[in-house]
């Protein structure tokens, strides 16, 4: 056995609410969570408040002024193909209001961009020299070191305790500084990782952005939801010049940018596993096959409060449990002695094989054939990966990336496979109309004796009055629809 898995030689931490990532809706959730004065730990790769997408987001956040709910969730659910969760848009247009006026009183200048009176968007302010997000994450690491959140960085979290029926009971984590394996009892844990664009070769998310969360929720039995539906930002040739051009036609133009699609949650936040809940890019079911700018801070703001209020709200019914937690912890290191060691240097070609695949096969424009290819070359990898070892902690962490972008690759590839239309910006150059029966199911990601598993489920919403969209134009969409409807 390596050394850095001995039982003795670890560190344990404690905590009542365990937050994973220290960005918007990490920092959110901790903050929801002092409301109740839970105990809260969160750990992070990246600095609190300066890390993630959030660091270098435009800082511009949907607005919905109080009676303008409805307006808002029409057009949220129309940008989507409607096929977001009606209850989570609920709960975003609801919400809203009241979590930028938080920010507002927290010292963020925050300023209308266009009609105040209708939804729209703020325009946060920024600092001088510093990437856009600087200020909105600085105002949210204040605030929770004021409330007492303990937080430990750079630590990353490269696997979840948890017992099929007891669920969650906590976590192992690299400490990067030292070098060392730690563990973390905690009986609820709110993934706040943010989204997987890192897994494709050219992507304008910073590096960490591998989808750690999607691997760590799977692996614990929750699922995915709509992970075919991720946000590019492309070429301005117009779609149905790309759509022609088919998926060869991607060379080195245009990047990964968002995932719309990611772990499934209820209103409150939690996952169907007990004790795991989720917020903020690292979720799916928000926005359906596209969203509007703006929507995705909105989104981590709501729902990292959210899932804050719902895990304090939860103490103490779910406690921690020293025996479980011993024999998920042995459990958990055992899961790491599999068998041929690995070196760095061949895990990190194997990551930028594996984004080449990525972005060459499950880019923008998809057809059977590439995404055919894509499933078998990544499913045999994943096979693979699932025997190599890793020579220390340094390793495990880039073994366990690399495991990330794997599944992130490979649930995108199967969904996309699945949904033989196009739709938002989901966009299949051998099915280039949207097609009605596909435009009611989501797709439906689960880990099954370790293999994917991605099925059709039917939609949670009505079906529109007025015939859904459509292919859309790339990247966000704006609140009077002029870049959606320009491009159908
Ligand atoms: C260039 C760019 C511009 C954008 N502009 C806008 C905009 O103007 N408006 C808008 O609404 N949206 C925008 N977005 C999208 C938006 O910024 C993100 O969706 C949002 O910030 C995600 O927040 P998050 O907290 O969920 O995740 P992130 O901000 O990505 O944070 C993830 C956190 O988790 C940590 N982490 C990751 N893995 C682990 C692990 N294994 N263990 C421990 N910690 C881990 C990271 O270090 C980080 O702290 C933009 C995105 C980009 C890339």
């Amino acid at each position: 056995m390596q050394d850095y898995l001995n039982v003795n030689s670890l560190e344990c931490w404690h905590t009542d609410i365990l937050v994973v990532g220290g960005a918007l809706a990490g920092l959110a959730a901790a903050i929801g969570a002092r409301e109740d004065d839970a105990d809260v730990l969160l750990v992070s790769e990246g600095s609190p408040g300066h890390s993630g997408s959030t660091l270098y987001a435009n800082a511009y956040i949907t607005s919905c002024p109080q009676g303008q709910e409805n307006v808002l969730a029409e057009q949220i659910l129309w940008t989507g193909g409607y096929l977001a969760n009606p209850e989570l848009v609920d709960v975003l247009v609801h919400r809203t209001e009241a979590a930028n006026k938080l920010l507002l009183k927290w010292g963020l200048g925050m300023r209308p961009i266009g009609d105040p009176d209708k939804p729209g968007g703020l325009q946060m302010d920024t600092v001088p020299g510093q990437p856009k997000g600087a200020a909105l994450g600085r105002v949210l690491a204040d605030q929770a070191e004021t409330r007492g959140v303990r937080m430990h960085t750079p630590i990353a979290v490269v696997s979840l305790l948890h017992g099929p029926d007891s669920g969650i009971c906590g976590a192992l984590a690299v400490d990067m500084k030292a070098g060392k394996l730690v563990a973390i009892a905690a009986p609820q844990v709110i993934l706040a990782t943010g989204g997987g664009a890192a897994a494709f070769a050219r992507s304008d998310n910073p590096r960490g952005t591998t989808g750690d969360g999607f691997r760590l929720a799977l692996e614990a039995g929750a699922e995915l939801v709509d992970m075919e539906f991720i946000n590019f930002n492309v070429p301005p040739l117009g779609v149905d010049s790309i759509l022609a051009a088919g998926p060869e036609s991607i060379g080195d133009a245009g990047s990964a940018h968002y995932f719309l699609g990611g772990v499934r949650i209820d209103s409150a936040a939690q996952t169907q596993v007990p004790g795991l809940l989720a917020a903020g890019e690292v979720t799916g079911g928000v926005f359906g096959a596209a969203r509007l700018g703006g929507s995705a801070l909105a989104d981590g703001l709501v729902f990292g409060l959210r899932a804050g209020q719902t895990a304090a709200a939860q103490q103490p019914a779910r406690s921690h449990r020293a025996e479980d937690f011993a024999v998920r912890l042995a459990e958990g290191l055992a899961s790491f002695q599999r068998g041929d060691t690995v070196t760095a240097a061949a895990l990190d070609a194997q990551t930028a094989e594996i984004q080449n695949i990525a972005w060459k096969q499950v880019g923008f424009v998809k057809d059977a054939a590439n995404l055919q290819a894509a499933v078998e070359s990544l499913a045999e990898k994943h096979r693979l990966s699932g025997r190599w070892q890793a020579a220390d902690a340094a390793d495990l962490v880039r073994l366990q990336k690399l495991r990330s972008i794997l599944l992130t690759a490979l649930t995108a590839a199967q969904a996309s496979l699945l949904r033989e239309e196009s739709r938002g910006n989901f966009w299949r150059s051998d099915y280039p109309q949207p097609h009605a029966a596909d435009g009611r199911f989501n797709s439906v990601a689960q880990l099954q004796d370790g293999d994917v598993q991605v099925s059709r489920r039917l939609c949670s919403g009505q079906p529109p009055a007025e015939p859904a969209p459509m292919r859309l134009a790339p990247g966000c969409l704006r609140y009077d629809f002029s870049l959606g409807r320009s491009g159908i």
